[in-house]
């Protein structure tokens, strides 16, 4: 395997394989072995400092609770013998003893045939006595005796000794997270201290020239630092404490002056991207050289996840995650948490899962194990798992996503009503209040802001305007948000519902050519005007969309023929058309009025386009959908929308 040392002259241009790409299983079992067993470090601590931490041994009562037999009423400790006989015609008579047992007051006196002694809730029984008569049914008789009308059996409102918690029984297990309630049963048997896990330190380093830490400006090609606090928030989540060391150039001195400083001082190092084996990927260089056994694994059969390095160097785990913030986080999940966990004394996470039906084909590369994200929404029966496809760069996909299904290295895909099992991300399931799938728009976000603040779950999964219309066919939401122009018609939208659809107008947004601020080749000019001005041009680069946009139908009937520089390069979104255009990567483009607005690009309008929601009519009486309704037919949403830049239809 490509885990052997590598030569320190190597041409860093050359972008050697993976040779051998373990399956996820194989390099799991190598990890561990050359891992464990080893002992969890514990430390003493008070109860009270206890709170969230993990016990390192199992804690036996040393006392019985409760320690002696108690009352469990107010009363009168009694012989139950002396009252066999008893009954409402026929109340039997008991004198008093010359004792009242309180809380906390030892008995000194037996309770002999034919007395009684007083007692309060939670006083030990006095030698003698078999159980306890409620006050509420006993009689005085002058100060000295009393008169019962029930009879008592033995044990009658008595806890014993041991009943509790018996002397000797194990009382919580290693590996149980301490919370109020094991607090409460370590302070029941007299336990002031406890010996928890040591958190295994974990340093956290994220690697690359492009990394900028949240917080700080963005310089152009540079991105901000993701995975530095996904993975510190997640070394914490799973019992471990994280030592985040910001981010290291690629620089090999540098990074492994900063990896030798993180394990002088940490019991694992997580770095993450860097592991490509592209240039300038140098820690896994680094780590052949930290201590034995070294990398155990480079290149795993995982989707995504592929660049997942681990090793262990002088007994201490050191791993390189894949770059890419979602396959750091499933690597890191998948691959890493047991082992953190096993450090940490916890037992294995326990995740809850569900089983949906997926929708669509979703396709797989084969030999790999892949991960899919997915939304889960309400479908006629049963559950449906929509995969978030994005990529495995983004990390949104994470955040909206409720689970992920697994599919195997063996399957080239998972067929379209595959019924698939769906690992949670939280303890239950959300089914959202209202699905929204199709294409997406800022202006969604405006008329649903007031349904999420009154508590109406709205998931709205962006798969485009025909993704979203073979959805609503499906009944797998409730609206689809489509903005469809017929050729042959000339209209937008209506020619494209079918059997079981219907209409709502939603707004318009005016589609225009964008260009900077300033560039004298557009001035003054109409759109159609500003197209010719910039074909006339050759040194002016255009960015196109792609095909299928409603934008590119515009697009292609201004540009005709012509194929000029920058055609070629087709983004899917209104957003990356702006982008190109603000960083100078082109010149002009088309996309809508609020998007050039937000990047302070100039605007020459051309022709509105149709924002409007295929609604499935047999949802129409839900009670969100009405919510929807209202919500986009209210005066709020109107003035939202329209100081947004759009129009209300
Ligand atoms: P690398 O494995 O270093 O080649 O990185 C792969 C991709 O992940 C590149 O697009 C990096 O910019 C991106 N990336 C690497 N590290 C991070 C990070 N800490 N946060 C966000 N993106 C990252
Ligand atoms: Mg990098």
């Amino acid at each position: 395997m490509t885990n052997a040392p590598l030569p320190k002259d190597r041409d860093p241009m050359d972008q050697d394989q993976f040779l051998t790409i373990l399956s996820r299983e194989d390099a799991l079992a190598r990890f561990e072995a050359a891992l464990f067993p080893r002992p969890v470090p514990g430390e003493r601590r008070k109860l009270a400092d206890a709170l969230g931490g993990t016990l390192a041994q199992d804690i036996v009562a040393p006392i019985d609770v409760p320690p002696f037999d108690r009352s469990n009423v107010d009363g009168f400790a009694v012989r139950s013998a002396d009252l066999v006989s008893a009954g409402e015609a026929r109340p039997v008579r008991v004198k008093l003893n010359e004792e009242v047992i309180a809380c906390g007051t030892a008995p000194t006196r037996p309770v002999l045939s034919g007395t009684a002694t007083s007692i309060a809730t939670g006083g030990p029984l006095p030698r003698g006595a078999d159980a306890v008569v409620m006050v509420e049914h006993t009689q005085p008789v002058g100060a000295r005796a009393i008169e019962i009308r029930r009879a008592a059996s033995p044990g009658q409102f008595v806890s014993y000794a041991g009943s509790d918690i018996a002397r000797g029984e194990a009382l919580l297990r290693s590996g149980t997270v301490i919370g109020s309630r094991e607090i409460g049963m370590c302070a029941a048997c007299g336990i002031a201290e406890v010996v928890v896990a040591r958190r295994p330190r974990v340093a956290v380093i994220s690697t690359g020239d492009e990394l900028v830490q949240p917080g700080r400006p963005l310089a152009p090609a540079e991105i901000y630092d993701t995975n530095g606090a996904i993975v510190a928030a997640a070394v914490n989540e799973n019992g471990g404490e994280a030592n985040f060391l910001g981010a290291v150039a690629d620089d090999e001195q540098k990074l492994e002056a900063a990896m030798r400083n993180a394990l002088e001082t940490c019991d694992m190092l997580v770095l993450s991207g860097g592991t490509s084996k592209g240039a300038g990927d140098l820690s896994h260089r680094i780590i052949a050289r930290l201590g034995k056994p070294g990398i155990v694994a480079h290149g795993v059969a995982l989707k995504p996840g592929k660049p997942l390095c681990l090793a262990v160097c002088d007994g201490k785990p050191v791993v390189i995650l894949p770059g890419f913030p979602t396959s750091a986080m499933f690597t890191f999940h998948d691959m890493i948490v047991p082992v953190l966990r096993r450090m940490a004394g916890l037992p294995p996470r326990s995740d809850a899962k569900v089983m949906a039906k997926v929708p669509v084909r979703i396709g797989s590369e084969l030999g790999r194990t892949e991960f899919v994200m997915v939304s889960l929404v309400d479908g006629t029966d049963g559950l449906i798992a929509y995969p978030s496809g994005k990529g495995s760069g983004a990390i949104t996909s994470f955040a909206q996503a409720d689970g992920f299904l697994k599919i195997d290295a063996l399957a080239d895909q998972m067929p379209a009503g595959t019924e698939a099992e769906v690992t949670l991300f939280t303890p239950h399931v959300r089914v959202p209040d209202l699905v929204i799938v199709g294409s997406h728009c800022t202006g969604l976000d405006l008329v649903t802001a007031g349904l999420a603040h009154a508590g109406i779950m709205v998931r709205s999964i962006a798969v485009g305007s025909l993704g979203g219309l073979a959805a609503a066919k499906r009944g797998e939401c409730d609206f689809a948000p489509i903005h469809l122009f017929d050729e042959r018609t000339g209209t937008y939208n209506v020619p494209f519902l079918g059997e079981g659809l219907e209409l709502v107008p939603g707004w318009r947004r005016m589609q225009g050519i964008v260009f900077r601020r300033g560039d004298a080749r557009f001035a003054g000019l109409d759109a159609q005007g500003a197209v010719r001005a910039a074909l006339a041009d050759p040194s002016c680069i255009m960015v196109n969309r792609n095909q299928g946009a409603g934008t590119r139908i515009l697009i292609d009937r201004l540009v005709s023929e012509a194929r000029p520089d920058g055609y070629w390069n087709q983004p899917k979104s209104h957003n990356a058309v702006a982008a190109a255009i603000a960083q100078h990567r082109a010149d002009w483009g088309m996309t809508i009025a609020p998007v050039a607005h937000e990047a302070g690009l100039g605007f020459i309008p051309l022709a509105e386009e149709h924002y409007d929601f295929a609604l499935v009519t047999a949802r129409k009486n839900r009670p969100a959908v009405q919510a929807f309704l209202r919500a986009l037919a209210s005066e709020e949403s109107r003035t939202a929308l329209e100081r947004a830049g759009f129009r209300k239809a």
